[in-house]
C-alpha cells in the first residue's frame, strides 16, 4: 500500500517523543493542580527565554489560552479589535465572548497597508478612529494580532513595535495568538523575544509543534497571572493533574526544541515553495502554503497520495510539521511545479 503523505495540518502530527519522554518521566506523584513542582518552574523558564519577567500557564487549547488572556485586557463591555478571518472570529465557537461575557470582536479587513491577515496601525485607526467616546458605542480596550497569521505571514519586529507603540497611545492592550509563534521565530531568525516583541500577552502554541495537549498563556505583566488563574478554574481548564502539562510545555523548551521543530516544518514549506512559484498565493514565511490550483490539479495530486485541505474553489492549503518527511516535501514541490 502507497503511504500518504500528510499535508493536513500539523495539529494532525504526532507527538515528540522527548514530549512522550518527559511526560513518563513526570509520572510519579506530585501536588494536585499547579502545585507541582513542574509548574512551578514556568514562570522561571519562560522569564529567561523572554528576558523580562513574565507568568507561564498551561491550559489545553489555544482557544482557552487566547480567550484567558484577552480577559485580563478587556471589559464585558468593551471590544478586541483583531482581523476579519482571525481565528478567534472565525475559528473559536464563540469563545471569546463567552469568556469576556459578551466582549465584541471588532474586525479589521485588509487594506490600509495590511495584507495576509496581519494588521496594521493605519488599519486599526481606521476601523476605531470613527467611533466616538459615548456610552451608545462600545470601546476597543484590545488589540489581537496572529504571530505566524492565518495566512502562514510573520510580523517583523519593527511591526509589533508600531503596533505596541500604536496600541499604549491608545490605552490599549496587545495580545498574540501564537499558534504558530515558534514557526515566526524560527523565520525570524531564531529569537522568542524578537518575535514577542512589546506584547501584553502571548498564548504560545505548542501542539502543533510536537506537543500532546498542552499550550502556554505568557503574560508580561505576571500580576495578571491571579486572574487568569481564578478564571482558568472557572472556565474548566485547571487540570488536576497539571504536571503532565507542565512536563510538556518543559520538554518542548529544554534545549529549543520548539525551535528545532519549528525550523524542520519551516524548511519543508519552503523547499515545496520553491515547486509552486507564481501560484502561491501568499508569501511563505512559516510552515502554511495556500496555493491557486484547479479542481483537477488536486485531484491530481490526491491520486498521488498527496493529502491537504481544499481552500475555497481553486486553491488548497498544505501545512508542514515537525515530523514531515523531506522527501515527502520534495516530491510535493515536483508534482506541483510537474502540473
Ligand atoms: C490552531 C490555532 C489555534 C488554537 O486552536 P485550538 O484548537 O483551540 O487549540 C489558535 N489560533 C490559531 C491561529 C490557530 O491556527
Amino acid at each position: 500500500m502507497t503511504q500518504m503523505k500528510p499535508f493536513l495540518s500539523d495539529n494532525a502530527a504526532p507527538v515528540h517523543p522527548k514530549v512522550w519522554e518527559a511526560m513518563r518521566a513526570a509520572d510519579s506523584a506530585d501536588s494536585p493542580y499547579d502545585g507541582d513542582a513542574l509548574s512551578a518552574e514556568l514562570d522561571e523558564r519562560f522569564t529567561d527565554l523572554f528576558g523580562r519577567e513574565c507568568a507561564g500557564l498551561w491550559v489545553a487549547t489555544g482557544t482557552a489560552a487566547n480567550c484567558l488572556a484577552l480577559a485580563t485586557m478587556c471589559q464585558p463591555h468593551g471590544g478586541v479589535v483583531c482581523h476579519e478571518e482571525a481565528h478567534i472570529e472565525v475559528d473559536e465557537g464563540g469563545a471569546p465572548g463567552f469568556y469576556l461575557h459578551g466582549a465584541k470582536l471588532m474586525l479589521c479587513a485588509d487594506g490600509h497597508g495590511s495584507e495576509g491577515a496581519k494588521l496594521t496601525p493605519e488599519g486599526i485607526a481606521a476601523l476605531i478612529d470613527p467611533i466616538r467616546d459615548d456610552v451608545h458605542q462600545v470601546q476597543p480596550h484590545a488589540i489581537a494580532i496572529t504571530q505566524a497569521s492565518e495566512y502562514g505571514r510573520s510580523y517583523s519586529p519593527d511591526q509589533i513595535e508600531a503596533l505596541s507603540a500604536f496600541a499604549r497611545s491608545r490605552g490599549l492592550g496587545l495580545h498574540m495568538d501564537g499558534a504558530r509563534f515558534a514557526n515566526a521565530a524560527a523565520f525570524l531568525g531564531g529569537s522568542a523575544k524578537d518575535a514577542a516583541g512589546p506584547v501584553d500577552s502571548l498564548a504560545f502554541g505548542f501542539i502543533k509543534n510536537g506537543g500532546m495537549s498542552a499550550e502556554a498563556v505568557v503574560l508580561f505583566d505576571p500580576e495578571q497571572a491571579n486572574l487568569v488563574k481564578y478564571r482558568r478554574k472557572r472556565g474548566g481548564h485547571l487540570q488536576c493533574k497539571g504536571r503532565y502539562l507542565a512536563a510538556q510545555i518543559l520538554a518542548m523548551l529544554e534545549g529549543d526544541l520548539w525551535l528545532a521543530n519549528a525550523r524542520h516544518a519551516n524548511a519543508a514549506a519552503q523547499d515545496i515553495a520553491s515547486g509552486c512559484r507564481d501560484r502561491l498565493m501568499h508569501p511563505v514565511e512559516a510552515n502554511e502554503l495556500f496555493v491557486r490550483l484547479s479542481q483537477a490539479e488536486r485531484e491530481a495530486l490526491r491520486a498521488q497520495h498527496f493529502a491537504f485541505y481544499d481552500w475555497g474553489e481553486d486553491a488548497a492549503r498544505f501545512v508542514t510539521a515537525w515530523d514531515t518527511r523531506a522527501d515527502d516535501a520534495s516530491a510535493l514541490g515536483k508534482a506541483i511545479a510537474n502540473l
